[in-house]
């Protein structure tokens, strides 16, 4: 980033008085809002849109002055330093305007590392991170470790940071947040992997989405650990091209690796310290070969942060899963019904297909983020007896299937969706909502679609 030095002077000055602008007001905004205001800058919070009344109760709670619906230039212009929300790009005018004029635009997760000098343990991928966060994070909890979870996952960091010290934080970063960091590190970084995906904000180029995730290891040190999958050809690629200054802790399903995690017919053998780690994929409590992978890049994290092997391998065998990822609802007259709502894209739902072993009337469709479908194509072919679409614009669904999949039907809605599979599925089969695109057509998000799903089918 070319205003590094100037923000590098700028934390090494003092902040009191100093005028943050915080663009956005959700949870990372106003958690670094706080935190800004906590280390005694003068906080003043931006927002294009409707600022909604949790986060605006909390901004006039700590008398944070906030603007909603407009961007008073006058009033960000003068800013010492910026936090944008992740999910505003680069590319708008106003960040390109501060640029231009040398104002330093971070992200929340660099501001909110200034302020710590806790251990992080930072996961990046296109899919896993969720699982793999909350994994890790009942690991290290079991074996009695003072740790935080934050990032993409429930409170920001920022605020974390604001009101609550902890010595260890698992970090859950999407690429958008990697985009903004200059100097953030983090001791341990996971990157369960990647495929095509927010391509939309990479024009198009995934190189460039590549590249934006492996930013997680950009300020990485010989100390510091890079836990990655070794059978991703993006991912080995990158690290072919590419030098990242951590240790490389590889993980694969596919072969058999002198140091890292890998299977050795059914069983998990972690080979990373003398104390080697054996254990069944059948102890592992969530299932499929993904999940494989999310418990190996855990486990290794906890390993070398110290935790016992036996603590770890307990919490893998009680860890209870995540709502709306592969997630059991119900078996209804011998069909099971399971909720992957999670799945917004394509690797997401191939692994989800991959791990189902009974034939599936498949639940698809929603706002498609330039899904291709070909990788899909052996997989329905095995498994799929029926298509139910869920969503507004089905035609790519139909254009890619229709040769292979005898029924295909239109739904609009989760309960219509329900009844049709209720219609289609016999016993001994299963129904999975597993959509490989985004909800925002029908529903407000993944955990609204999910949940009218699990809802509707409880109602059968
Ligand atoms: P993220 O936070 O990266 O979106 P989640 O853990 O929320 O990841 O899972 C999102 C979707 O991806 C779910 O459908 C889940 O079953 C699937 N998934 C989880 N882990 C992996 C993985 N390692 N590889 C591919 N798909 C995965």
């Amino acid at each position: 980033m070319k205003n590094q030095d100037t923000f590098k002077k700028l934390v090494a000055a003092t902040t009191v008085g100093r005028r943050l602008v915080v663009l956005g007001g959700g949870e990372s905004g106003v958690g670094a809002a706080l935190l800004g205001k906590q280390k005694g800058y003068e906080v003043f919070v931006s927002d294009n849109r409707q600022i909604s009344k949790k986060y605006s109760d909390v901004l006039l709670q700590h008398q944070i002055i906030f603007e909603e619906k407009n961007h008073t230039e006058s009033k960000i212009f003068n800013a010492d330093v910026v936090v944008k929300s992740p999910g505003i790009p680069d590319t708008v005018t106003l960040v390109q305007q501060l640029n231009k004029k040398a104002i330093p635009v971070i992200s929340e997760i660099e501001f909110a590392a200034l302020y710590t000098e806790a251990n992080l343990i930072g996961i990046t991928g296109s899919n896993g991170k969720t699982t793999t966060t909350l994994l890790l994070h009942h690991i290290f909890k079991n074996a009695g470790v003072n740790v935080g979870m934050a990032g993409n996952i429930g409170d920001s960091f920022a605020l974390q940071v604001a009101e609550e010290s902890h010595e260890n934080y698992v970090l859950e970063l999407s690429s958008f947040q990697l985009d903004g960091i200059v100097d953030f590190n983090c001791h341990i970084a996971i990157l369960t992997n990647i495929t095509p995906d927010h391509l939309d904000r990479y024009d198009d180029d995934f190189n460039k989405y590549i590249a934006s995730k492996f930013r997680i290891t950009k300020n990485q040190t010989a100390t510091d650990y890079l836990i990655y999958d070794a059978d991703d050809s993006a991912i080995n690629m990158w690290l072919k091209e590419n030098k990242t200054n951590a240790k490389l802790v590889p993980f694969s399903i596919e072969k058999k690796l002198e140091y890292g995690a890998f299977l050795d017919s059914n069983n998990i053998i972690i080979n990373i310290t003398k104390d080697t780690i054996t254990m069944s994929i059948s102890a592992l409590s969530i299932k499929g070969k993904h999940n494989t992978k999310n418990a190996m890049a855990a486990a290794m994290a906890a390993q070398l942060l110290k935790v016992r092997k036996q603590n770890i391998k307990e919490s893998l065998e009680d860890f209870e899963g995540v709502e709306h990822r592969l997630e059991y609802v119900a078996k209804i007259k011998g069909v099971q019904y399971i909720n992957d709502s999670k799945a917004t894209n394509v690797n997401a739902t191939f692994y989800a297909l991959e791990c189902m072993d009974k034939t599936v009337v498949w639940i698809v469709g929603g706002v498609d983020k330039g899904n291709d479908y070909n990788d899909l194509l052996p997989l329905v072919r095995e498994k799929v007896k029926a298509i139910v679409c869920l969503g507004l614009d089905n035609e790519k669904i139909k254009r890619a299937f229709g040769n292979i999949v005898d029924i295909i039907v239109e739904t609009a809605g989760a309960e219509e969706a329900a009844k049709v599979c209720y219609k289609l599925a016999e016993k001994g089969e299963v129904v999975l909502l597993s959509p490989a695109c985004a909800s925002f057509d029908l529903f407000e998000s993944y955990e609204d679609r999910g949940c009218k799903y699990k809802t509707a089918v409880r109602g059968l």
